[in-house]
């Protein structure tokens, strides 16, 4: 990794992209912030993820990206209930089609405009529901569309690709961040930080890969 250069972040304050923003922060002399809103649940998701940049002095850019929820219906941008459980034989109705595609062009052309060539997503093939757009082919490429799309030599990093919860728990405390990701990250589908309703199943997969991370930690 070059460290004289600067790396933008795909950011919502999440366990997973606050992770994501810490190891780029090691990684990278500067780092840059990008989140999106698209009608979520919970604006306190942006006031989440704003605070967490501010406290690791980073540059936070919001940008509108409520065009996703006009195009499709599901459960993270509209008020229909989610599914608890993946539907046999089809992605759950959290999906949102194309949302990492169009997330990682508007990344790209932002990046491209702070003259920064590499793109971090906290991403990850080994815990989630499996979709689509979370895959490392997928990643590669979308990597290669872009770059070909804008003549670029863009890289985008996946540090979470092959972790499952248990050691994204465990890259926090190396990167000397558990307690910030523990404390002031929100995962919960019901808008709850820290450790979260409880019962949601992003706090069932959050509170899994916790308990397990703690049974190794030294
Ligand atoms: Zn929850």
């Amino acid at each position: 990794m070059n460290n004289k250069e600067s790396a933008l972040v795909l950011f919502s304050g999440g366990q997973d992209s606050t992770t994501c923003l810490y190891w780029a922060l090691k990684n990278f002399s500067s780092v840059h912030t990008l989140c999106f809103t698209y009608g979520q649940r919970h604006s306190k998701e942006v006031e989440v993820a704003k605070a967490i940049a501010e406290q690791a002095g980073v540059p936070f850019q919001l940008l509108d990206a409520s065009i996703i929820s006009k195009l499709s219906v599901n459960s993270l941008t509209s008020d229909i209930t989610m599914d608890q459980e993946k539907p046999a034989g089809s992605y759950p109705n959290t999906f949102v089609p194309g949302r990492n595609l169009l997330f990682l062009t508007f990344a790209a052309v932002i990046a491209r405009s702070h003259g920064i060539r590499h793109i971090v997503t906290g991403v990850s093939e080994a815990d989630y529901s499996g979709y689509p757009d979370c895959r490392d082919t997928f990643i590669l490429s979308a990597n290669a569309s872009i770059n070909l799309a804008m003549d670029e030599h863009f890289q985008i990093h996946t540090p979470l690709m092959w972790r499952d919860k248990t050691a994204v728990w465990q890259l926090a405390d190396e990167l000397g961040v558990f307690d910030i990701v523990r404390a002031q990250t929100l995962t919960c589908y019901n808008g709850i930080i820290a450790d979260g309703c409880g019962h949601c199943p992003a706090c069932k997969l959050r509170k899994q890969g916790l308990d397990s991370y703690l049974k190794i930690r030294k």
